[in-house]
């Protein structure tokens, strides 16, 4: 197994008590959560997700029930703002979405997690529907430093009510002189392609010796990850966020 990653300074994770400071709700079942952190949070990295707990933690008991999610926010703001966004799918996330309002208290846990992203080798990042949030963290960090790494971005939603975050793929197109993103769109509600992912096209754009990155349905994840093989491209060139 490849240990790449251990070029990646690893924060010991902390437990931390957090204020909602935002709920930005995108569609009837996708909402993201803007927390203002009310302890020290420790430098994480692009990629890496968070535990979220709605019951108290208190030292003296374990850690509560909790789901863990991507950290959407950039690393730099991690004194003031922590951020993630939540696809309502089982009973979990049903009850972050009817418990979290501005004002409520929740308990985070983090860093975690090895999907992480070199800066020094072209990237090739396939997002599907909310499988784009673990990107957002690193293009937010890119844009800070006006990095030049080449970047390809696919992207592929539904239809335009979940073409998420827009704003801030605008400015890395605007900003980042070797990003490049290809929509795809089933009911082309958003200009770029109409239709779904298509790995084979997305493997003849990406740049030379580019890593792969796949983010989610698990469905995609392995057929992707087997179509990628199949086009010849080495098993340590493909990284997965697996999210079962
Ligand atoms: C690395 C990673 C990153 C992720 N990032 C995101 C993200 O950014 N946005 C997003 O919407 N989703 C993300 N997910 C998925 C998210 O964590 C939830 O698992 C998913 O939304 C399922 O919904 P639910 O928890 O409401 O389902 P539930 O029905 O509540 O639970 C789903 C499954 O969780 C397990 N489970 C049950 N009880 C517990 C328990 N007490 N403690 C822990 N697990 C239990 C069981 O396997 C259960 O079937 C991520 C998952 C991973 C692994």
């Amino acid at each position: 197994m490849s240990l790449w990653y251990t070029d990646f300074f690893m924060a010991t994770p902390v437990k931390v008590k957090a204020l909602v400071t935002r709920v930005v709700k995108h569609t009837p079942s996708v909402v993201s959560y803007q927390f203002a952190p009310q302890g020290r949070v420790p430098k994480f990295h692009p990629g890496q997700f968070l535990h979220l707990a709605l019951d108290a933690y208190s030292p003296d008991r374990p850690w509560p029930e909790s789901r863990v999610f991507s950290i959407a926010s950039a690393t730099s703001e991690r004194a003031r703002e922590l951020s993630v966004t939540i696809s309502v799918k089982g009973t979990y996330t049903q009850r972050i979405f009817n418990t979290l309002q501005e004002g409520s208290e929740c308990w985070l846990k983090l860093p975690y997690g090895e999907f992480l992203f070199p800066d020094d080798r072209p990237l090739a990042l396939v997002a599907g529907g909310v499988g784009i949030t673990p990107y957002l963290s690193l293009l937010k960090h890119r844009l800070e430093i006006r990095s030049s790494q080449p970047i390809r971005l696919s992207y592929g939603v539904r239809s335009a009510e979940y073409y998420l975050f827009g704003e801030l793929l605008n400015r890395c197109e605007a900003e980042l002189p070797n990003f490049h993103m290809a929509v795809y769109c089933e009911d082309g509600s958003v200009p770029g392609n109409r239709g779904i992912l298509d790995i084979a096209a997305i493997h003849d754009a990406a740049p030379g010796k580019a890593l792969f990155f796949l983010s989610g349905p698990p469905a995609m994840i392995s057929a992707f990850r087997n179509r990628l093989s199949g086009l010849g491209v080495e098993q340590n060139r493909i990284r997965v966020d697996d999210w079962e």
